[in-house]
């Protein structure tokens, strides 16, 4: 009897296992075909220099509009780029299209692209990036790219070298998700860095946890010592703006300023601030 039971339990199992497996070689497939149906779009998020009180450059994050399933998140599908290998060319697709957009915003506005720990390991990566920058006529001093803790564990070696030639072309290197990873400050000795993002997890309620606070605090002390700016991801509220700015942070990123939206409103958002001035939600203390 527990013998069948066991069974049946191996069997329910198995099949929710196929289940599983079919749905992922389905989305594995239909992600193949997205790129030539043009089926991703980008999405934008200013980021607000906090001396200037001006927005200085912006995030620009993918979207997959999936016919039937609708707006997929990047969570959901970048993962499995990565392991099928899809994250190249759809890694070139969006730096690309970035870089178009880019252009026809202010000189002064930059804009920076998440870089995925594979596209490290792609040894023609630099050369893409400067082919793309050609093709697109964008200046390499207004590409930043995003890179996280997790790209930099394995191939050292390699990876700082490419991070080195990456700026020789004038593109500047920010760490995303700064203090998630497992040597977040060993990195920063290792690695050439223009910028640390503090993590969300860290900046959402600065202004009520002593802990966070002093966290934040450190990062940003860490981050003027080095050289480096420093953005706070996650800022909420004006009472968190004020704390992330006490403690040192140069640029903040998040709802409080917008919400990741379309090319064309970005583009709108960005032509309003530049003739309206620069309409900061909180005050100034
Ligand atoms: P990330 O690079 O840390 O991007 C910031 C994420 O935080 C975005 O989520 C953004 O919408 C979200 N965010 C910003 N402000 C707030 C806020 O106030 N509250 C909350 N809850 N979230 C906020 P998104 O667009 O879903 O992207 C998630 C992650 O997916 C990104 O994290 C990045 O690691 C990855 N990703 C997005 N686009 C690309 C891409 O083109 N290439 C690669 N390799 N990764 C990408
Ligand atoms: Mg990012
Ligand atoms: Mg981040
Ligand atoms: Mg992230």
């Amino acid at each position: 009897r527990a013998k069948q039971d066991g069974r049946g339990v191996l069997r329910y199992f198995e099949t929710e296992m196929d289940a599983r497996m079919q749905a992922r070689r389905k989305l594995e497939n239909e992600l193949r075909l997205a790129i030539k149906n043009q089926e991703f779009e980008l999405h934008f998020q200013p980021v607000l220099d906090l001396t200037s009180e001006k927005i200085v450059l912006c995030e620009a994050l993918v979207r997959w509009n999936h016919p039937q399933l609708g707006r997929v998140a990047p969570d959901q599908f970048i993962p499995l780029s990565e392991k099928t290998g899809l994250i190249g060319p759809l890694g070139a697709w969006v730096l690309r299209r970035a870089c178009q957009e880019a252009v026809t915003w202010g000189d002064d506005i930059c804009v920076s692209v998440n870089v995925s720990p594979i596209q490290l390991r792609d040894r023609t990566l630099v050369q893409t990036v400067d082919n793309i920058l050609d093709e697109t006529g964008l200046k390499a001093n207004r590409l930043e790219l995003e890179i996280t803790e997790r790209s930099l564990m394995s191939n050292t070696d390699l990876t700082v070298g490419l991070l080195h030639q990456l700026r020789k072309l004038g593109v500047r290197i920010s760490m995303d998700d700064f203090g998630t990873g497992y040597s977040s400050i060993s990195y920063l000795r290792k690695f050439p860095f223009d910028k640390i993002k503090i993590d969300r997890s860290f900046v959402t309620g600065s202004d009520t946890s002593d802990d966070s606070a002093a966290l934040v605090k450190m990062i940003a002390s860490l981050g003027a010592s080095l050289g480096v700016k420093t953005t706070a991801e996650g800022v909420e509220t004006c009472a968190e703006m004020k704390s992330v700015r006490d403690a040192g942070c140069t640029e903040i990123q998040r709802y409080l300023l917008s919400r990741p939206i379309s090319s064309d409103s970005i583009r709108e958002l960005l032509h309003d601030r530049q003739t309206n001035g620069n309409a900061v939600t909180c005050e100034a203390n």
